[in-house]
């Protein structure tokens, strides 16, 4: 996948090399010579950077600022080009955006995976400490999924990942994040949260997981049931520490009886 970002990269730099096309044919003015100096900057930003949404970034200043030319009488004569160079960021920005959600995104469950919930902690813990808020981190383990999987099957397994993440999304607040850490684990981000509120919300999402299964429930006698560790992250506190203070509230749950949210020690 990263090649693939950097195959996308090559081709933005192709493009952005080619509106030298547009230059031999101007005479040169000084507002298009300005753009064109401009337009080497920003590839030489692109070369610089795998980060996917820098990228696109720099693609929106350079879109904004092709666009700001087309309504310029020295380029009058260009103006079919710039529209196609307009047309070609617009469509390897979406490429690029389609791309970079393949690489943050869990097949099966459509949640973050590991990847995502690096980059989306990362953006949520600097917008926590910019604005003085917490942000809540949950983890998440799914009980007797070894035995779900044993007694009920794999597939049936799997359905049961797949619906906690769609509970999940329906129950929290769109602002909220969901995440396949690994297996049957899960990570939820919970930005600007109290951990009573916190704990309101899981035992929220439990019970609308239990509902779901408890339809079906005279088919087996298995309860769909997960336990969670819950942490506030306190100012400048790293993405590891403040998982491994929710790992421990999980291991505390499980310990004391499974199906329930225990909060982690600052
Ligand atoms: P506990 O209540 O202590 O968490 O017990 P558990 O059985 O849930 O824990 P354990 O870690 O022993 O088992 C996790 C199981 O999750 C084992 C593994 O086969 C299953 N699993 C992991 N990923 C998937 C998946 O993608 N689909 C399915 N169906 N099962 C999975
Ligand atoms: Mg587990
Ligand atoms: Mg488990």
């Amino acid at each position: 996948m990263q090649e693939a970002i950097k195959q996308k990269q090559k081709r933005m730099l192709r493009l952005v090399k080619s509106t030298d096309a547009i230059k031999s044919e101007q005479k040169p003015m000084i507002d298009s010579e300005d753009y064109y100096k401009q337009v080497e900057r920003y590839a030489e930003q692109i070369r610089n950077t795998s980060n996917a949404d820098e990228i696109i970034r720099i693609l929106d200043v350079v879109l904004s600022e092709t666009k700001g030319l087309r309504f310029s009488d020295e380029v009058f004569a260009a103006q079919e080009q710039v529209k196609r160079a307009e047309q070609k960021i617009e469509s390897l920005k979406s490429e690029l955006e389609q791309l970079r959600g393949l690489v943050q995104t869990d097949q099966m469950t459509g949640a973050f995976n590991r990847r995502g919930l690096d980059d989306v902690f990362k953006r949520e813990a600097a917008r926590a400490d910019r604005n003085a808020q917490s942000l809540g981190v949950v983890l998440i383990d799914l009980d007797n999924f070894k035995q779900i999987n044993d007694n009920l099957g794999h597939q049936y397994g799997d359905s049961v990942l797949i619906n906690l993440v769609n509970v999940a999304k329906e129950t929290l607040r769109p602002s909220d994040i969901v995440a396949r850490f690994g297996g049957e684990e899960f990570v939820v981000l919970l930005p600007d949260v109290e951990m009573e509120d916190a704990l309101t919300v899981i035992s929220r999402l439990q019970s609308n997981l239990a509902k779901i299964f408890s339809i079906q429930a005279d088919t087996h006698s298995i309860p769909i049931t997960f336990s969670a560790g819950i942490a506030l992250r306190s100012f400048g506190e790293h993405q590891n520490s403040v998982i491994s203070r929710a790992d421990k509230a999980l291991y505390q749950a499980k310990r004391t009886g499974k199906n329930r949210a225990i909060p982690a020690l600052s």
